[in-house]
């Protein structure tokens, strides 16, 4: 498979200079002809949020790839599908749905007739309009992740799996390998055709719903998911080897038998990394003596860290329970706005705190109590 690369330096989302980026990185990417194709564009618009949240891919990548695929002869779809997918959704707060309007490409919704695609271990379901195009174009968001720590490429693919399908395979995967290895799984089994990374402003902190905007000013590009997540990772300053995902991929021998294998064009890596973006803490739990201690000493369960509810933003949604594939949250009968987690319920899959859109889910270790 092509392991290019490339990476332009990007810091404003003007529409001009982002399509010209464009240009040049998929002219570098030896990206696939376009001509006479019908192309889904796969943005990461997770819970739908305004863009200056940079939750969501940006509306100004949106609106400058459609423009380049179609001056390529593409007819070109968009489509997400958010954890909590209601009848009708359309991505409206983050803007992607106005530039789909003014460029007349219609937003596909992947919970209409869903089909099923097979993976190694069983089957899931899936947004049919792939089957229904030639090319998918993923647009993920350079921002971190709870539990997979780096969300790319890779980890992008989830939203090709319509709404509450997703939750579910939280319940069957309980930890970050067991996820991660499922992540991989599905990418082996749905092929998309390019990547394109919306990195000139990613979101530090707790990814992927509730961290903070910070200027990282690149754009990246590749036919290859894992050797664009290794160098998105990189500039976030992750040790590759540290994302699971990508870990799993390489060990499989997917996409790339060496990160050394990568064409990268662009400039020298080491002089944009952001050193001080801050990332997801690298977890232990790995190491086989830790588990076998913390299957035994249940106590240090309260090392893990885990989702805490804040009262004083919750608005009472209810999202975070209608997602919780444990049933771990319950709203307080007695308290207006307070949520109340049974700890020993909980796998620690970090959804609450994806789809909480009012910053009411912070992740923490908490070493009193329960
Ligand atoms: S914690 Fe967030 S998602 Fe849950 S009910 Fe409160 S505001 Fe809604
Ligand atoms: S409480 Fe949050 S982290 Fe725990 S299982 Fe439910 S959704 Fe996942």
């Amino acid at each position: 498979m092509n392991s290019k690369v490339a990476l332009r330096k990007c810091t404003d989302y003007d529409t001009d200079i982002v399509y010209h980026n464009i240009s040049d990185i998929y002219r570098a990417c030896s990206g696939p002809d376009l001509h006479n194709k019908k192309v889904l564009i796969k943005p990461n618009v997770l819970t739908d949020s305004a863009p200056e949240k940079c939750v969501t891919t940006h509306p100004v990548v949106i609106e400058a790839l459609i423009r380049f695929l179609k001056e390529k002869g593409a007819t070109v779809y968009a489509g997400d599908s958010p954890s909590i997918h209601l009848k009708g959704f359309r991505p409206d707060k983050s803007g992607i749905s106005r530039v789909l309007e003014v460029s007349n490409v219609p937003w596909i919704d992947f919970n209409r007739k869903p089909g099923e695609i097979k993976l190694r271990n069983g089957k899931i379901r899936i947004a049919s309009v792939i089957n229904d195009v030639d090319l998918i174009f993923s647009v993920p968001k350079l921002k971190n992740h709870e539990l997979v720590y780096f969300t790319g490429a890779i980890k992008n693919t989830l939203g090709l799996v319509p709404g509450f399908s997703k939750a579910k395979q939280h319940a069957l995967h309980q930890d970050r390998e067991s996820f991660s290895r499922f992540l991989v799984d599905l990418n082996e089994s749905v092929t998309q055709h390019f990547y394109l990374m919306d990195g000139i402003i990613g979101m530090e902190g707790p990814g992927p719903g509730q961290g903070k905007p910070v200027k990282t000013g690149v754009l990246i590009g590749s036919s290859n998911p894992l050797a664009l997540d290794v160098i998105a990772s990189r500039i976030a300053g992750y040790n590759p080897r540290d994302i699971p995902t990508s870990r799993i991929a390489l060990a499989r021998g997917l996409w790339l038998h060496s990160f050394e294998e990568i064409e990268y064009d662009g400039p020298v890596i080491d002089t944009i990394v952001k050193t001080d973006f801050k990332r997801i803490p690298i977890s232990q739990n790995g190491n086989i003596s830790f588990k076998f201690i913390k299957n035994r000493l249940q106590f240090l369960r309260k090392l893990e860290r885990r989702p805490v509810f804040n009262p004083l933003n919750c608005s009472g949604c209810r999202e975070c329970i209608k997602i919780c594939p444990q049933n771990a949250i319950v709203m307080d009968p007695h308290i207006k706005n307070h949520v109340v987690l049974t700890d020993r319920k909980c796998i620690r899959c970090f959804c609450c705190s994806e789809v909480c859109r009012y910053n009411a889910v912070t992740i923490k270790r908490k070493l009193i109590g329960v």
